[in-house]
């Protein structure tokens, strides 16, 4: 017996229900992660891309868990002793509503719309469950009469989000290669320890859409087997036990071309 959601709870019901209303909340400033090929897109349509960068440990991690999901898509990188890996998300960047958003909450380039907006309300990590609490959609959209959407056993149902999930995890291993290669291209050496914060790079839109046709078209590698990165962090304990690490600290600067985006005050 599927039951429906109850507005207020925190606890997802074993089934969900959706149907988009076509609110445009999940359209308005946001920021969107795109594969390498999605990014070129929205790039050729005239968007804005930024990068977000951080760096963790290389070490092994519990299989389904998220640790291991991000490292299989993050680039192998070493700062000085400490091997890391370094995770660089693309993502769409605007404020207010989106440039396709238009006047009657339709999306201007549905057809080409990245997957992570096939994908929402869904989840694209698999460690993560969908709560309706969480998401922007109104109550509404998740009412027993609408189809099932997912199921705890089956996960989702929706054949078109799923399809969309799946790509999505596809495109982030697929990407790792061609993101070492622009990683290398536009000289992005520092990034925010994972968890504590990104460093979110700012590349012109130009040379970011040259070097992200250049990685899709190239045949061969152009990165080092890991890239060199200094790992950033605003906290002197941070910075001290990434020395300890025997990786090489820095203090963010945002003369270098990113911003510092710490993720606890
Ligand atoms: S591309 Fe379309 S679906 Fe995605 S945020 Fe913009 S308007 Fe919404
Ligand atoms: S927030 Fe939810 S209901 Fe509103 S447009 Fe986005 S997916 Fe649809």
């Amino acid at each position: 017996m599927s039951m429906a959601y109850q507005p207020g709870s925190d606890d997802p019901s074993p089934s969900l229900h959706f149907a988009c209303t076509s609110c445009g909340k999940c359209c308005t400033g946001l920021r969107l992660p795109l594969s390498v090929s999605e990014a070129i897109t929205w790039l050729e349509r005239g968007g804005r891309v930024e990068i977000l960068c951080d760096a963790a440990p290389d070490m092994p991690f519990p299989e389904g868990s998220a640790e291991a999901y991000r490292a299989a898509r993050a680039v192998p990188a070493i700062s000085d002793q400490l091997p890391l890996t370094l995770s660089a998300t693309l993502t769409a960047v605007f404020e207010g509503p989106c440039p396709n958003l238009q006047a009657d909450m339709r999306c201007g380039a549905y057809e080409i719309r990245p997957n992570a907006c096939r994908i929402y309300p869904a989840e694209v990590r698999p460690d993560r469950r969908v709560v309706p609490t969480e998401k922007l959609c109104p109550s509404d959209a998740w009412d027993d009469a609408h189809p099932t959407f997912m199921e705890p056993a089956q996960g989702v149902l929706d054949m078109e989000t799923a399809n969309a999930i799946t790509r999505s995890r596809h495109a982030g291993i697929d990407d790792v290669g061609r993101k070492a290669g622009l990683l290398a291209a536009l000289h992005i050496d520092q990034a925010a320890l994972a968890n504590e914060g990104y460093a979110i790079w700012k590349p012109s839109l130009d040379t970011l859409l040259d070097r992200l046709r250049a990685v899709r078209d190239a045949q061969d590698g152009t990165a080092p087997d890991r890239l060199y990165v200094e790992i950033l962090s605003p906290r002197a304990e941070t910075r001290q036990m990434i020395a300890e690490a025997q990786g090489v600290d820095a203090v963010p600067d945002s003369t270098r071309g990113y911003d510092y985006l710490p993720l606890y005050g």
